[in-house]
């Protein structure tokens, strides 16, 4: 039987307060009784606070290329029975996922206390983390290859529902390399973390960066940094300050070229999609861009457009002004702070 958490739990969910902002659905997740467990040798301990983040793994096992439902339930039983024998009460890691894309409890009570979104089962997946971290077991070796996508997909949708339960960040998904000396969860698979972790921000709509809204009617500094970048995206249009109804058609242009909703306002994606990340020894209007923000702001920069070491400098500043890296290239973040 496969059971969905947020079907488990839909009368608490959907009437209640949590769905209010939160939009990542359950994995379907199959429970213990269902792939047939051992009961835990012990009393399952369930901590009153909730888990911080969440640990991968692999199982270091086959890549098995049996990606049945059959085979899911084995390879939990197997888990389970190689953690009997370690001497541990049940299996260590909170959920499992097959190769074939099936994700499965892994110690008892996991999936209730997810679903509840309260509280923690005490795993034993991580020396010093067991008490505050979700684990989970990617079954295989991926040390020199990646998962399968149908187990990556898995592992996306999981993590989503796990960072919205328990109002975990998706910065806070680690390999289990990150705090003990272990190859888990192999250079591959680790090196994918990075893109889980994006995978998971994107699924929960977690925004990084606040952008202003820049609409027609608006002027000033910001409406001028939209038009450079346009210009420097291949607009033909004039830098004066002022969104008039030029401004707005080669803001729909862009957004029409990028796939984007095309409304003529410069909001999160828009401004996401329209900065250039730009440094020193470049040159055009991107670079206008930032020396306008840098004087309109007092650095006393020449818009010239050439990133010179005078420009490097003053971003330099700006950067260390504002708590950033001060590493004098403008990307996203410093694009962002200059705007906002
Ligand atoms: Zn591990």
């Amino acid at each position: 039987m496969l059971k969905r958490g947020l079907a488990l739990g839909a009368g608490l969910l959907v009437g209640g307060w949590r769905l209010a902002s939160r939009v990542a659905a359950a994995p379907a997740i199959i429970d213990c009784a269902t792939w047939g467990a051992q009961p835990p040798r012990e009393p399952i301990t369930v901590v009153a606070a909730r888990p911080t983040k969440i640990i991968i793994h692999h199982t270091a096992g086959a890549n098995t290329t049996d990606g049945s439902l059959s085979h899911a339930y084995q390879l939990a039983r197997a888990i389970q029975q190689a953690h009997f024998d370690r001497g541990w009460i049940d299996s260590g890691q909170h959920f499992t996922i097959s190769r074939g894309g099936y994700v499965l409890e892994g110690r008892h009570r996991s999936l209730e206390v997810l679903t509840s979104g309260a509280g923690h089962v005490r795993g034993a997946h991580c020396d010093g983390q067991n008490d505050v971290a979700v684990g989970i077991e990617n079954e295989g070796t991926y040390t020199s290859v990646a998962p399968p996508q149908a187990l990556y997909d898995r592992l996306v949708e999981l993590c989503a529902y796990i960072c919205q339960q328990y109002s975990i960040s998706s910065a806070a998904i680690y390999g289990h390399r990150d705090f003990n000396a272990t190859a888990c969860p192999g250079d591959r698979l680790y090196a994918l973390l990075p893109q889980l972790r994006s995978d998971v921000a994107a699924r929960l709509g977690e925004a990084a960066r606040v952008w202003p809204l820049v609409r027609r009617g608006d002027s000033g500094e910001r409406v001028r940094t939209v038009q450079y970048l346009l210009r420097a995206r291949g607009a033909s249009l004039s830098v004066d300050g002022l969104f008039g109804s030029a401004t707005e058609q080669a803001v729909r242009q862009f957004q029409s070229a990028r796939g984007l909703s095309v409304d003529g306002i410069v909001g999160t994606q828009t401004w996401e999609a329209l900065i250039i990340t730009t440094r020193r020894g470049d040159s055009g209007d991107q670079v206008r861009a930032v020396q306008s923000q840098l004087a309109a702001r007092g650095y006393g920069t020449t818009v010239d457009g050439l990133f010179g070491a005078t420009t490097e400098s003053h971003v330099q500043q700006f950067q260390s002004a504002r708590g950033l890296t001060s590493d004098g290239i403008v990307g996203p973040q410093t694009w962002c702070a200059l705007v906002a």
